[in-house]
């Protein structure tokens, strides 16, 4: 059976959530209080109701106990969120995706069994920043507070050398999961991969290995 997804608060995040998983083929209930909100995506939803996602009645009614995924993509009203996460939780839905909008917000949703917590400005601006400092830097996802995954342009440092030769766990503590090389992508690169200059690789490790890394070899 395919999984019922809901989202709730069609602004830009939640919409954009909505849009993608439609476009996935997912069955996908999108809620809003606002009605001209819910009125654009009639026709790109599986269905889309007009409801205050604080009202325990109506989220009852809607079934939202048997969704297996639930979004609360709400913005600024951060009691609105707090409260639809919590009622979602009670109803017993067994995965709740909670937006948070600073930190003590994300620590309230935590506590009262958001499933997920996603902070997608701050993480956004971490990502664009680690693209900024270092231009050889394409991306950077975040695992943990002390472990990311990077995709990083090698350079002249690497050129030629293979991944035995670079041996980047023993000196710096990080792994090359991966290589990009003119289009194609090689996910399992074995010990004797040559890289060149303006590879893309995708690195993963403790923050202050990747730094070290960083510094000494890009
Ligand atoms: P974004 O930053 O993602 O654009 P917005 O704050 O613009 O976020 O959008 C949040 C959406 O959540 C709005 O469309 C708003 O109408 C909706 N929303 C706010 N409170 C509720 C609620 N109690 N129930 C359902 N939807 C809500």
């Amino acid at each position: 059976m395919k999984k019922q997804f809901a989202v709730i608060g069609l602004g830009r995040f939640g919409g954009s959530i909505c849009r993608t998983l439609s476009d996935q083929g997912a069955e996908v209930l999108a809620i809003d209080v606002d009605e001209d909100r819910v009125n654009e995506f009639t026709s790109i939803a599986t269905h889309a109701v007009i409801a205050d996602s604080t009202d325990e009645t109506v989220l009852k009614s809607l079934g939202l106990r048997n969704f297996d995924h639930v979004i609360v993509a709400i913005g600024d009203n951060i009691q609105a969120s707090i409260l639809s996460t919590l009622i979602l939780k009670e109803l017993g839905v067994k995965k709740v995706t909670a937006k948070a909008q600073n930190d003590y917000h994300e620590k309230v949703l935590r506590k009262i069994g958001a499933d997920q917590v996603i902070h997608p400005e701050r993480d956004m601006g971490a990502r664009i920043a680690h693209n900024i400092t270092s231009s050889s830097v394409l991306d950077y996802l975040e695992l943990s507070d002390k472990h990311s995954i990077l995709e990083v342009v090698a350079g002249r440092k690497m050129d030629g050398r293979s991944i035995i030769d670079l041996d980047v766990r023993a000196n710096y503590g990080v792994n090359i999961v991966a290589i990009k090389q003119s289009g194609h992508i090689n996910v399992s690169p074995r010990a004797d991969e040559i890289v060149n200059k303006g590879d893309i690789l995708i690195i993963i490790g403790a923050d202050s290995d990747i730094d070290r890394f960083k510094k000494q070899m890009l």
